[in-house]
Protein backbone atom coordinates (compact mmCIF):
# COMPACT_ATOMS: atom_id res chain seq x y z
CA UNK A 1 0.00 0.00 0.00
CA UNK A 2 1.47 3.46 -0.79
CA UNK A 3 0.77 5.72 1.79
CA UNK A 4 3.06 8.52 3.02
CA UNK A 5 4.32 7.71 6.46
CA UNK A 6 3.96 10.33 9.59
CA UNK A 7 7.43 12.17 10.60
CA UNK A 8 9.18 11.34 13.63
CA UNK A 9 11.61 13.52 15.43
CA UNK A 10 14.31 12.04 16.91
CA UNK A 11 16.85 13.70 19.15
CA UNK A 12 20.15 12.31 19.20
CA UNK A 13 21.92 13.46 22.78
CA UNK A 14 25.28 12.23 24.33
CA UNK A 15 28.07 14.13 26.04
CA UNK A 16 30.35 15.60 23.25
CA UNK A 17 32.51 12.91 22.06
CA UNK A 18 29.93 10.09 23.10
CA UNK A 19 29.16 9.35 19.03
CA UNK A 20 25.89 10.95 18.30
CA UNK A 21 27.00 12.48 14.95
CA UNK A 22 28.99 9.40 13.87
CA UNK A 23 25.86 7.56 14.21
CA UNK A 24 23.47 9.99 12.58
CA UNK A 25 25.46 10.11 9.77
CA UNK A 26 25.27 6.21 9.40
CA UNK A 27 22.08 6.51 10.04
CA UNK A 28 21.98 8.85 6.70
CA UNK A 29 24.30 6.47 4.56
CA UNK A 30 21.59 3.72 5.48
CA UNK A 31 18.46 5.50 5.02
CA UNK A 32 17.25 7.59 2.10
CA UNK A 33 13.80 8.88 4.66
CA UNK A 34 16.10 9.84 7.20
CA UNK A 35 17.52 13.46 7.11
CA UNK A 36 19.51 15.57 9.79
CA UNK A 37 18.10 18.77 11.02
CA UNK A 38 21.28 21.12 10.23
CA UNK A 39 21.78 23.60 13.46
CA UNK A 40 22.93 27.26 13.52
CA UNK A 41 25.36 27.83 15.46
CA UNK A 42 28.06 31.00 16.60
CA UNK A 43 30.63 28.61 17.37
CA UNK A 44 33.46 29.09 14.56
CA UNK A 45 33.91 25.88 12.23
CA UNK A 46 36.00 22.99 12.93
CA UNK A 47 38.42 21.69 10.36
CA UNK A 48 36.84 19.81 7.71
CA UNK A 49 33.54 21.12 8.27
CA UNK A 50 31.20 22.49 6.19
CA UNK A 51 28.43 25.68 6.34
CA UNK A 52 25.41 24.88 5.73
CA UNK A 53 25.87 20.51 6.01
CA UNK A 54 27.55 20.25 9.13
CA UNK A 55 26.27 23.59 11.11
CA UNK A 56 24.96 27.27 10.06
CA UNK A 57 27.35 29.21 10.90
CA UNK A 58 26.13 32.10 11.97
CA UNK A 59 27.35 35.67 13.10
CA UNK A 60 26.24 36.61 16.18
CA UNK A 61 24.15 39.54 15.16
CA UNK A 62 22.74 37.52 11.85
CA UNK A 63 22.00 34.50 14.96
CA UNK A 64 20.07 37.28 16.75
CA UNK A 65 18.24 38.23 13.99
CA UNK A 66 17.25 34.73 13.50
CA UNK A 67 15.75 34.45 16.89
CA UNK A 68 13.63 37.97 16.58
CA UNK A 69 12.09 36.46 13.34
CA UNK A 70 10.89 33.55 15.27
CA UNK A 71 13.19 31.28 13.28
CA UNK A 72 13.95 28.65 16.15
CA UNK A 73 12.12 25.90 17.71
CA UNK A 74 14.52 26.63 20.23
CA UNK A 75 18.36 27.39 21.04
CA UNK A 76 20.68 27.47 23.84
CA UNK A 77 23.84 28.43 24.67
CA UNK A 78 26.44 25.76 25.20
CA UNK A 79 30.17 25.77 26.02
CA UNK A 80 29.50 29.78 25.80
CA UNK A 81 28.62 29.77 22.09
CA UNK A 82 24.74 29.86 20.79
CA UNK A 83 23.39 26.66 18.90
CA UNK A 84 19.89 26.44 17.72
CA UNK A 85 17.24 24.12 15.60
CA UNK A 86 15.45 25.50 13.04
CA UNK A 87 11.85 25.32 12.26
CA UNK A 88 11.90 24.59 8.78
CA UNK A 89 13.40 21.31 9.68
CA UNK A 90 10.83 20.16 11.52
CA UNK A 91 8.35 21.54 8.76
CA UNK A 92 10.17 19.40 6.14
CA UNK A 93 9.81 16.63 7.92
CA UNK A 94 5.99 17.10 8.16
CA UNK A 95 5.31 17.69 4.64
CA UNK A 96 7.67 14.75 3.68
CA UNK A 97 6.47 12.25 6.33
CA UNK A 98 10.41 11.74 7.07
CA UNK A 99 12.58 11.06 10.10
CA UNK A 100 14.39 13.89 10.84
CA UNK A 101 17.51 13.69 13.12
CA UNK A 102 18.39 16.53 15.55
CA UNK A 103 21.33 16.25 16.98
CA UNK A 104 21.02 18.22 20.25
CA UNK A 105 22.24 18.85 23.88
CA UNK A 106 19.90 18.03 26.66
CA UNK A 107 18.58 21.37 26.61
CA UNK A 108 17.78 21.16 22.96
CA UNK A 109 16.38 17.52 23.41
CA UNK A 110 14.04 18.79 26.71
CA UNK A 111 13.05 22.00 24.63
CA UNK A 112 11.80 19.77 22.18
CA UNK A 113 9.74 17.01 23.76
CA UNK A 114 8.31 19.88 25.15
CA UNK A 115 7.49 21.43 21.97
CA UNK A 116 6.58 18.23 20.25
CA UNK A 117 5.82 15.63 22.77
CA UNK A 118 5.40 12.66 20.28
CA UNK A 119 9.42 13.13 19.71
CA UNK A 120 11.92 10.16 20.47
CA UNK A 121 14.42 11.35 22.56
CA UNK A 122 17.52 9.08 22.25
CA UNK A 123 20.76 9.36 24.77
CA UNK A 124 23.99 7.90 23.71
CA UNK A 125 26.31 6.97 26.42
CA UNK A 126 29.66 6.47 26.25
CA UNK A 127 30.86 2.71 27.93
CA UNK A 128 32.63 4.76 31.05
CA UNK A 129 33.64 8.33 31.36
CA UNK A 130 37.28 6.73 30.88
CA UNK A 131 36.45 6.09 27.75
CA UNK A 132 34.52 9.31 26.59
CA UNK A 133 37.48 11.59 28.20
CA UNK A 134 39.56 9.13 25.73
CA UNK A 135 37.58 9.50 23.09
CA UNK A 136 37.72 13.27 23.49
CA UNK A 137 41.53 13.60 23.56
CA UNK A 138 41.72 10.89 20.44
CA UNK A 139 39.41 13.71 18.68
CA UNK A 140 41.66 16.30 19.75
CA UNK A 141 39.41 19.67 18.18
CA UNK A 142 39.74 21.50 21.49
CA UNK A 143 42.10 23.03 23.68
CA UNK A 144 42.88 21.47 27.09
CA UNK A 145 40.88 24.53 28.48
CA UNK A 146 37.87 23.70 26.14
CA UNK A 147 38.39 19.69 26.90
CA UNK A 148 37.65 20.29 30.45
CA UNK A 149 35.18 22.47 30.33
CA UNK A 150 33.41 19.51 28.03
CA UNK A 151 34.12 17.31 30.50
CA UNK A 152 32.76 18.88 33.27
CA UNK A 153 29.24 19.72 31.19
CA UNK A 154 29.60 16.17 30.24
CA UNK A 155 28.48 14.99 33.73
CA UNK A 156 26.19 17.63 34.17
CA UNK A 157 24.53 15.98 31.08
CA UNK A 158 24.85 12.37 31.57
CA UNK A 159 22.39 13.29 35.04
CA UNK A 160 19.22 13.80 32.31
CA UNK A 161 19.30 10.26 31.08
CA UNK A 162 16.26 9.19 32.92
CA UNK A 163 14.27 12.42 30.90
CA UNK A 164 15.02 10.48 27.72
CA UNK A 165 12.59 8.18 26.32
CA UNK A 166 16.10 5.42 25.34
CA UNK A 167 19.34 5.08 26.56
CA UNK A 168 21.47 3.13 24.51
CA UNK A 169 25.56 2.68 26.01
CA UNK A 170 27.69 2.95 22.19
CA UNK A 171 30.24 -0.02 23.25
CA UNK A 172 30.28 -0.71 19.50
CA UNK A 173 29.32 1.66 17.00
CA UNK A 174 27.87 -0.72 14.36
CA UNK A 175 25.91 -2.85 17.15
CA UNK A 176 24.69 0.93 18.47
CA UNK A 177 23.48 2.09 15.31
CA UNK A 178 21.55 -1.36 15.11
CA UNK A 179 19.74 -0.25 17.87
CA UNK A 180 18.93 2.93 17.29
CA UNK A 181 17.37 2.09 13.81
CA UNK A 182 15.50 -0.43 15.49
CA UNK A 183 13.99 2.41 18.12
CA UNK A 184 13.15 4.16 15.39
CA UNK A 185 11.73 1.15 13.64
CA UNK A 186 9.25 0.30 16.40
CA UNK A 187 8.56 4.08 16.96
CA UNK A 188 6.88 4.03 12.88
CA UNK A 189 4.43 1.04 14.61
CA UNK A 190 3.22 2.92 17.02
CA UNK A 191 -0.66 3.15 16.83
CA UNK A 192 -0.16 6.96 17.56
CA UNK A 193 1.09 7.60 14.17
CA UNK A 194 -0.82 5.30 12.38
CA UNK A 195 -2.84 7.15 9.77
CA UNK A 196 -5.77 5.28 9.92
CA UNK A 197 -8.63 7.63 7.88
CA UNK A 198 -6.31 7.11 4.91
CA UNK A 199 -6.01 3.22 5.42
CA UNK A 200 -10.10 3.34 5.50
CA UNK A 201 -10.29 5.41 3.11
CA UNK A 202 -7.62 3.83 0.30
CA UNK A 203 -9.87 0.34 1.64
CA UNK A 204 -13.14 1.69 0.78
CA UNK A 205 -12.32 2.64 -2.50
CA UNK A 206 -11.77 -1.32 -3.21
CA UNK A 207 -14.80 -3.27 -3.78
CA UNK A 208 -14.98 -5.47 -0.90
CA UNK A 209 -15.94 -9.02 -1.41
CA UNK A 210 -18.05 -11.15 0.83
P1 LIG B 1 29.77 20.81 18.91
O1 LIG B 1 30.30 22.21 19.08
O2 LIG B 1 30.67 19.79 19.53
O3 LIG B 1 29.43 20.51 17.48
O4 LIG B 1 28.38 20.74 19.70
C1 LIG B 1 28.29 21.08 21.05
C2 LIG B 1 26.97 20.63 21.59
O5 LIG B 1 25.89 21.43 21.05
C3 LIG B 1 26.61 19.20 21.25
O6 LIG B 1 26.10 18.56 22.42
C4 LIG B 1 25.56 19.33 20.21
O7 LIG B 1 24.70 18.22 20.16
C5 LIG B 1 24.83 20.57 20.69
N1 LIG B 1 23.99 21.16 19.66
C6 LIG B 1 24.17 21.17 18.33
N2 LIG B 1 23.16 21.78 17.72
C7 LIG B 1 22.29 22.16 18.67
C8 LIG B 1 21.04 22.84 18.65
O8 LIG B 1 20.49 23.20 17.61
N3 LIG B 1 20.45 23.05 19.84
C9 LIG B 1 21.00 22.67 21.01
N4 LIG B 1 20.33 22.92 22.12
N5 LIG B 1 22.19 22.02 21.07
C10 LIG B 1 22.82 21.78 19.92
Amino acid sequence: MNMKNKEILVVLSSPSGGGKTTICEKLLKKHTDFFRSVSATTRKKRKGEKDGKDYLFLSEDEFKSRIKRKEFVEWAWVHGKRYGTLKKFVTQAKREGKVALFVLDVQGGMAMKKKYPQSVLIFILPPSMKELKKRLLKRGTEKKEEMKERLETALKEIEFWSRYDYVVINENLNQTVDLVEKIICSERQRSTRFDYPRWKNKNSSQKLKP
